[in-house]
C-alpha cells in the first residue's frame, strides 16, 4: 500500500512570525496522523526544523542538480540532506514555467536528491490547453517517462498530479478527471517499475480546501494532495490532514 503524505507548499509566502503556523500545525495534528511535510521557503528551512520538532517533518521547494559549484543563488540537495531535511519538491510547474525547466532538468534534479538521501515529490501536469486539445494523458506519460529516473522506489518518490489550471485558480479537477490521470500514472509507475512502482504514493494537487478534501482523497490511486494556499495557516491545513486520516 502506498503511504499517504499530506505536504504544504508555502512557495514565497511566509515570515519568521508565519512559523508560528508550524507549532500551531504540530497542535492541531491528529493522533495516528499520516505524514505531513511543509515546505518553506530556503531562508527558513533551518528555523522550520527547530520549530517542528514533532509530527510535522519540513521540505525543501527545490534543489539543483549539482551537488556544488558555481551556481549563484542555488541551493543543492546535499545542502538540504545537511539540514536535516527529508523530502524536496521537483517540477513544480510554476518553475517549469518561471524558470523553464525541462523534464530532464526534473530528472536531473531528482537524482539529485536521491544521491542526498532525499525523497523527491515530483509534480506533472497539464495546461488547460493540453486538456482542451485531449492531450492530457499524453502530456503526462511524456512527462514521467522523462523526468522519472530509473530506480525509483516508494522510499525516494513521491508523484504529485497538479493540473496546472487548477493551481491557484480555486478550479478543483473533477473526480472523473482525477481518477483518470492517476489511474494512468498508477499503471505507467507499475509498467515500469513493477509491484514496487504500483506503491509510489500519487497525490493530487489543485486548489485543495478543507470543504473538497474527503471527496478528493476518496478517489481511488489519490494517496494525499500536495497544497499550496491552504497549507499557509495550521486551521486550513489541519483539516485536510485529518480528511486524509479517515480516508
Ligand atoms: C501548489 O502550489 O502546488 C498548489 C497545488 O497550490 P494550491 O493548493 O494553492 O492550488
Amino acid at each position: 500500500m502506498p503511504r499517504k503524505l499530506a505536504a504544504g507548499n508555502w512557495k514565497m509566502n511566509g515570515s519568521t512570525a508565519a512559523l508560528a503556523e508550524l507549532t500551531a500545525l504540530e497542535q492541531a495534528m491528529p493522533t495516528d496522523a499520516p505524514d505531513v511535510v511543509i515546505c518553506p521557503p530556503f531562508p527558513y528551512l533551518t528555523l522550520a526544523t527547530g520549530t517542528a520538532t514533532k509530527s510535522v517533518a519540513i521540505g525543501a521547494q527545490d534543489c539543483h542538480p549539482a551537488a556544488s559549484g558555481a551556481h549563484t543563488g542555488d541551493v543543492s540537495a546535499d545542502m538540504l540532506a545537511d539540514l536535516g531535511i527529508g523530502h524536496v519538491i521537483v517540477g513544480h510547474s510554476e518553475r517549469r514555467t518561471d524558470h523553464d525547466e525541462s523534464d530532464a532538468t526534473i530528472a536531473a534534479k531528482t537524482k539529485a536528491a536521491w544521491s542526498a538521501g532525499l525523497v523527491a515529490i515530483l509534480c506533472i501536469g497539464e495546461s488547460a490547453a493540453e486538456r482542451d486539445a485531449g492531450q492530457t494523458l499524453d502530456v503526462i506519460t511524456r512527462q514521467l517517462a522523462n523526468s522519472v529516473p530509473d530506480g525509483a522506489t516508494p522510499d525516494t518518490l513521491v508523484i504529485a498530479y497538479e493540473p496546472i489550471w487548477a493551481i491557484g485558480t480555486g478550479a478543483v479537477a473533477t473526480i472523473d478527471q482525477i481518477a483518470e490521470v492517476h489511474a494512468a500514472i498508477r499503471a505507467q509507475m507499475a509498467q515500469r517499475f513493477g509491484d514496487t512502482g504500483a506503491d509510489i504514493a500519487l497525490l493530487y494537487g489543485g486548489s485543495v480546501k478543507a470543504g473538497n478534501a474527503a471527496d478528493i482523497f476518496a478517489v481511488k490511486d489519490v494517496d494525499g494532495a500536495l497544497v499550496g494556499g491552504a497549507s499557509l495557516k495550521a486551521s486550513d491545513f489541519a483539516p485536510i490532514v485529518d480528511a486524509l486520516k479517515h480516508s
